[in-house]
């Protein structure tokens, strides 16, 4: 097995733990796998990755802390290798000049927590155990379930009994199981850990897990593989970051994960700039961006309700690589409100062809904040992270978009009806 470096996001680097690592023995703090940035330098560059024909996230296996699971993990060896293209409408509409989407509603179970939750499966068959358990909030359990699935492990998923239905459905399809919690997600999250420690469970909980992050940080390395191929450049000694990149936030982790994955990239002189990392957060469950906003790392607690599920959380359970995300890297953090991110749904969906759950459609409410108040500047490159698909949620979007005519089949009563 892989001799591992982690580093604690707030005391760095450690030496000596015994496997299986989760948190900072010391402070608690949520840990880094840490990449050996002059053995890979010394080995790969972007032309050998970029020649690799396997169009999944294992195609960055050289970047990854985990070996790559046997072709028997059936959807496990597809995560990843989702497209990202120009939204010229939507940036229009915004009054930029260059938008693309980063769509990841199109992984397996249909959200970005595939990334994550195929790195730690993979991790689980590196260390040779086979049961994981996580908590969610609906996503990362799916995601956890769908991976474990392929692999043939077995998942046991605590979910927030408010979970909407689509995916209670996708985690009962998959065989995992499924245990509603009574209470929020943090009553969840906390008995995860407890139930890993007394039941001898891997814990994939985001913000526990350290390689949640690494699967997540492969996002950017495809944006800036592909953001490359967009710009015509040959892609042979350097990819091409955008200016910002714009990803709606709950415990930080998503952003933490893109964040480490353009850090990643700059050190090893792959790209020739971390962009700014743009946060977006539900008015109603701003824990992240209430530090942001009052410039301390101490991030409080609030009292999580918003629409968007998957972005609800009382503590952010990795609030520190989420602030440090849009700290170091010259971002920002900003909110918007339930009726934004409503309205954001069918207005994103019919500017692009993208059905997004309320969680990423959270993400183009905050875009268009941005570029009206002048944190974006119009000719910058924009990236928006697309991270679960609206059919997740359809009671969330249905709220939004009201219901349509009924009609005799005559074409009298059609034409009445388009009117
Ligand atoms: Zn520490």
């Amino acid at each position: 097995m892989r001799n591992i470096n982690y580093a604690c996001s707030k005391c760095g680097p450690l030496a000596g733990l015994a496997e299986p690592v989760y948190v900072c023995p010391e402070c608690c703090g949520n840990l880094d796998v840490v990449l050996d940035v002059e053995r890979v330098r010394s080995a790969h560059s972007p032309a050998s990755v970029g020649a690799g024909a396997d169009r999944s996230l294992w195609r960055y296996a050289a970047l990854l802390a985990v070996n790559v699971p046997p072709v028997s993990t059936a959807a496990l060896r597809t995560v990843g290798g989702t497209p990202l293209f120009p939204v010229s409408r939507l940036a229009q509409h915004c009054g930029l000049q260059q938008v693309w989407i980063k769509d990841d509603s199109r992984l397996p179970t249909a959200s970005f927590k595939d990334r994550a939750s195929a790195v730690v499966v993979a991790r689980a068959l590196d260390l040779g155990v086979t049961r994981l358990i996580t908590a969610s909030t609906g996503n990362a359990g799916v995601a956890l379930a769908g991976m474990a699935a392929a692999a043939g492990l077995e998942a046991v998923i605590l979910v927030p009994e408010s979970a909407p239905p689509a995916k209670i459905a996708q985690l009962l399809v998959f065989g995992a199981r499924l245990v509603l919690v009574k209470g929020n997600y943090a009553a969840a999250f906390n008995l995860s850990l407890q139930a890993a420690r007394e039941l001898g469970l891997y814990c994939r909980s985001t913000g526990y897990n350290p390689f949640t992050l690494e699967g997540k940080k492969t996002a950017a390395f495809e944006i800036a593989e592909q953001l490359c191929a967009e710009s015509g450049e040959d892609g042979r000694d350097t990819w091409v970051a955008p200016d910002c990149v714009f990803v709606s936030v709950g415990d930080g982790n998503i952003i933490g994960g893109v964040h480490k994955g353009f850090k990643e990239l700059h050190a090893l002189g792959w790209t020739r700039r971390v962009p700014r990392m743009m946060g977006v957060q539900a008015a109603g469950s701003a824990a992240i961006y209430n530090a942001f906003a009052a410039q301390t790392s101490e991030i409080g607690s609030v009292h999580a309700q918003t629409v968007a599920d998957s972005i609800a959380t009382d503590w952010p359970a990795d609030g520190l690589h989420g602030l440090q995300a849009a700290t170091q890297s010259g971002g920002a953090y900003l909110t918007v409100t339930d009726a934004e991110i409503l309205a954001a749904i069918p207005e994103l969906a019919r500017l692009t062809g993208v059905f997004a759950e309320p969680s990423c459609a959270a993400a183009y409410a905050g875009l268009l904040k941005a570029a009206r108040s002048g944190l974006v500047a119009p000719h910058e490159r924009v990236v928006l992270l697309i991270t679960g698909s609206g059919l997740k949620d359809v009671a969330a979007a249905m709220r939004t978009v009201g219901t349509p005519p009924v009609i005799a089949p005559t074409v009298a009563e059609l034409r009445q009806a388009l009117l």
